[in-house]
């Protein structure tokens, strides 16, 4: 049996659908096709759907029965995949899947996300030999875009949204387990608003021996300003920034009590000594469910190595917040411009400053007392003998809230992989005990979905 779930997933690691290069267009759409044919081949309805945005690669999307009296669950997963050369520092060859005697087997989208196509796939298979009937409808949503920022994906779900029908429930195939020893159900992701901050003063690059001294200088300008956007604390000054932030109920406290972090190998992870506070479960509210602001650099300065005396004519700062329940990625862009226009007013500067929104996105927030979380629960604690513990995650997958508008059904994160398998970096691995484990939770999970009275 695990042979064929490995001969699967070689097969599928094989193919380069590496979204970011458009060269990989072709194996993309091979890609789409190879996943399309094995859903035929179980016997699902599958077909290609073409991407509304020009030049991305198509979607898979499937179904499988149409009982009302079933729950109808989607699973959602993608099949491209970061980009991995051998000389970034590879020991095989990403594209050849290899195994090695430590139980893992190699290659890029071993975890991030070919493994749980596979898992996912080859559950439905088991289930349907198993049972004469499945206990659910089953809905495919696989898209070839999502390293790339799942360019096109609302637009082409939206203008197909009919495919899907009644949807009650969304499996999301596309995270990991909290810990390496410590499985886990997903219930939430920070939203993002990216912006641009822009300072304009001369028409061009000048020479510090010319204007040092002379002017005011938009680098200078911009330093000030951002200063202005976040304490030593952490603390964003933008005014408004908290205001709907959800205050912490005793129930979501909980979810933390069951949580296997140490604080510890979290800082050596990053390779620091302190953090801002030394409560755990604090540094792991201030990752997941608390807000944050984060300057990433500027475009427009030197940067090189060496002494160049540059006074550059326009720099643009780029800085993000996080943004958590029950923040609005359009308020908070209005906040921040508001306030960063007020502070540069009180520099009494000659020179521009524009604001530009450079991006956002939702965050999500699942209901963990649903049926998909009791079906996860359950499934966790029999096939892995653990008392499951509910994980979020800093980042942002604004597709996950997406998805819950426009199904009108809520979402769960069912983690495959581990976190050290390097989703995104050399050397990309999943553990075949967790993609044995994968498929079984998610066949555990449709019985019991299936079994839950309606
Ligand atoms: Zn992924």
């Amino acid at each position: 049996m695990n042979e064929d779930i490995l001969d699967f997933l070689k097969q599928l690691i094989a193919f380069k659908s590496v979204s970011s290069d458009k060269k990989q267009a072709e194996s993309s759409r091979q890609t789409a096709e190879f996943i399309k044919s094995k859903l035929k081949d179980i016997g699902i309805q599958a077909d290609i759907i073409e991407n509304e945005k020009e030049g991305t690669n198509p979607l898979v999307f499937g179904k499988l029965g149409t009982d009302s009296d079933k729950k109808t669950i989607l699973f959602y997963s993608h099949y491209d995949v970061q980009p991995a050369e051998i000389s970034d520092g590879w020991d095989t060859d990403p594209f050849n899947m290899t195994e090695k005697n430590d139980g893992y087997v190699y290659g890029r989208g071993t975890d991030d996300d070919k493994g749980p196509i596979a898992a996912t796939i080859f559950a439905i298979k088991e289930l349907k030999k198993e049972n004469e009937e499945l206990p659910v409808n089953l809905r495919i949503l696989y898209e070839g875009e999502e390293e790339s920022s799942s360019g096109g994906f609302e637009e082409t779900v939206l203008k197909n949204r009919d495919y899907f029908g009644k949807v009650d429930g969304i499996m999301i195939l596309d995270t990991s387990w909290f810990t390496d020893e410590q499985p886990s159900l997903d219930y939430g992701f920070r939203g993002i608003t990216y912006l641009g901050v822009e300072i304009e003063g001369p028409s061009s690059d000048q020479h510090s021996g010319m204007v040092g001294g002379t002017i005011r200088e938009p680098l200078i300008d911009l330093i000030y300003l951002m200063s202005k956007f976040v304490d030593l604390n952490g603390k964003v000054l933008v005014d408004g920034f908290y205001d709907k932030v959800k205050p912490l109920t005793e129930e979501e406290t909980k979810l933390y009590e069951n949580l296997d972090f140490s604080l510890q190998e979290y800082k050596d992870s990053i390779g620091i000594s302190k953090v801002l506070t030394e409560d755990s479960t604090q540094t792991l509210m201030n990752m997941w469910r608390n807000p944050c602001l984060s300057i990433h650099g500027v475009e427009g300065a030197f940067s090189g190595s060496g002494a160049k005396t540059v006074v550059p004519g326009k720099v643009i700062g780029k800085v993000s917040m996080r943004l958590v329940p029950d923040q609005v990625p359009d308020e908070i862009t209005k906040l921040f411009t508001t306030h960063a226009k007020a502070e540069f007013k009180k520099l009494n500067s000659p020179n521009h400053l524009t604001i530009t929104p450079l991006g956002s996105g939702d965050w999500w927030f699942g209901n963990v007392n649903n049926f998909l979380f009791k079906a996860g629960k359950i499934a966790l604690n029999e096939y892995w003998e653990i008392n499951p513990s509910f994980a979020r995650s800093g980042g942002s997958i604004p597709i996950i809230p997406f998805m819950e508008k426009t199904f009108k059904a809520p979402a769960i994160g069912i983690g495959v992989g581990q976190p050290s398998d390097g989703a995104h970096g050399q050397n990309e691995r999943i553990r075949i005990t967790n993609l044995i484990g994968g498929k079984e939770v998610i066949k555990i999970m449709l019985k019991n979905v299936g079994e839950q009275v309606q």
